[in-house]
């Protein structure tokens, strides 16, 4: 294996121009032991530690930045420890991807809850320290609500367990620092890899649910209307199943779409209850899984002219930017607009909830965006235009989310980790929590 694919890996990102040079060696332990020699060996070095899962993280955590560092590889700490149906958990090292972990409870008739589409090369110690998941999460919260306990690894070696009501550790002092600063696993949920080795994670899973749904399609006649409803789905806690908006097209695939448009499943007997909500025409389930076939391709059909990129996967709307929802877009269009790109589509899911930097949760709608790209733009003319769009998005109060992505974008979660590692010590993915975040990008592109 090239040194190349395990730093890149599946990482979809913009990031790749790395200094190969600056990495001094990569591991692939099996086990707790083998993961501690290799932070050891960073340590003597005093090098930086990136550990790597999937890889298919969009945020450039994963490769590290461009500091001298070594890799720490998850693909062998892909074991299941145990398996407690009763307990309503599941303990497993952190290489192993949702998939594989549903594979292994289907015998118990259980589930584990959390479905980001990268699910099949995803592991769940990359998704917790993303706070990722799929477009049930209204339904089954993110990765933070799924997890009950985290071993780690510090950079000195020092190991911990941190769980929601805090930590613990065979050091006291230690613990009865960080319990003072009262962290729980909210801190470690969307870290990005800052403040250790996530060795070992107890999944809460629940048994296999086949409730009957209903299918229909909402149609509106701007997004502030579309935006509206789906604040009072929030409000009214609906029990939608699946909730996927259509917030705009391009003419080139737009066909027989009519956006704005929502296509929702729920139980059949919310069918009166939504209608107060909005203007719901039920479908036939054919229909249904026509309409979901047609949100999943837009993305990946390209414009009759040029090609469209996924400039910034994914942004949250939610409170004042979800309310007035089309002037959020027209903001965000006009400045895409100025960048000379094309906006190409919108759509999301919907309700759908997430963190903020805060721990607070935020619930809205999770917007993805494609651009047509202009001809003849410099990857550093790509990342300053999104960068642009993480500014816009704070003055719009909209959560430049993807997954958290950004963990520099929220000044809240910047100071909070790095009040943690004030304690628990530096030495993974520094990078991210460094001042000139943006010049360390702009590198990297
Ligand atoms: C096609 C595609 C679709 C996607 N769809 C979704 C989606 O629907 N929902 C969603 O939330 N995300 C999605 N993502 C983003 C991505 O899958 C998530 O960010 C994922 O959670 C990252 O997991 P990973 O194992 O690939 O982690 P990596 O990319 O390898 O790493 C991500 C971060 O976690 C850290 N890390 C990894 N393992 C550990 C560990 N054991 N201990 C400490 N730190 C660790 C890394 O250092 C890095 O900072 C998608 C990505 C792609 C490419």
């Amino acid at each position: 294996m090239r040194l190349r694919d395990v730093v890149i890996g599946a990482n979809a990102s913009i990031f790749y121009r790395l200094d190969f040079s600056k990495i001094k060696d990569v591991f692939y332990p099996h086990t707790e032991e083998e993961a501690e020699q290799a932070i050891r060996f960073a340590r003597e070095r005093s090098l930086r530690i990136t550990v790597k899962g999937g890889g298919s993280g969009l945020s450039g955590a994963c490769t590290g930045g461009n500091d001298e560092r070594i890799v720490i590889s998850t693909l062998w700490l892909n074991k299941i420890l145990r398996i407690d149906p009763q307990g309503g958990y599941i303990d497993v090292q952190p290489g192993l991807t949702p998939d594989l972990i549903n594979e292994a409870l289907k015998p118990y008739g259980m589930k584990f809850y959390v479905a980001p589409s990268s699910r099949d090369v995803a592991t769940v110690g990359g998704i917790l320290s993303t706070d990722g998941g799929g477009n049930d999460t209204w339904v089954n919260g993110t990765m933070r609500d799924n997890t009950l306990r985290v071993r780690m690894i510090l950079y000195d070696g020092r190991k911990i367990t941190v769980t929601r009501e805090g930590v613990e550790s065979e050091d006291e002092e230690l613990a009865e620092e960080l319990n003072r600063l009262r962290v729980t696993l909210d801190d470690v949920a969307s870290s990005h890899g800052t403040l250790g080795f996530v060795t070992e994670l107890r999944l809460q899973i629940r048994p296999l649910s086949e409730e009957s749904v209903v299918g229909g399609v909402a149609h509106f006649d701007d997004a502030t209307q579309l935006g509206q409803a789906i604040h009072r789905m929030i409000e009214a806690r609906s029990p939608i199943k699946y909730g996927e908006a259509i917030v705009a097209a391009h003419p080139d695939v737009r066909e027989d779409l009519r956006p704005p448009l929502i296509t929702l499943q729920f139980p059949g007997d919310y069918a009166d209850d939504l209608r107060e909500i909005l203007d719901i025409e039920l479908l036939p389930d054919e229909q249904v899984d026509r309409m979901k076939d047609i949100r999943i391709k837009l993305p990946k059909r390209n414009p009759k002219q040029g090609i469209q990129l996924a400039l910034f996967e994914g942004y949250g709307l939610h409170g004042r930017s979800l309310l007035n929802m089309q002037a959020t877009v027209d903001a965000i269009n006009e400045l895409l607009e100025s960048h000379r790109y094309t906006p190409f589509a919108k759509y999301g899911h919907a309700p759908s909830k997430w963190y903020l930097g805060d721990n607070t949760a935020a619930y809205g709608m999770v917007m993805h965006s494609r651009e047509i790209r202009p001809e003849h733009t410099t990857r550093e003319e790509v990342l300053n235009t999104i960068l642009d769009i993480v500014d816009l998005c704070e003055k719009l109060g909209v959560t430049p989310k993807p997954e958290h992505k950004w963990p520099f974008s929220d000044t809240v979660k910047l100071n909070r980790l790095r009040e943690i590692r004030r304690v628990v010590g530096g030495g993974f993915n520094d990078f991210l929590l460094r001042d000139d975040y943006r010049e360390v990008l702009r590198s990297m592109v």
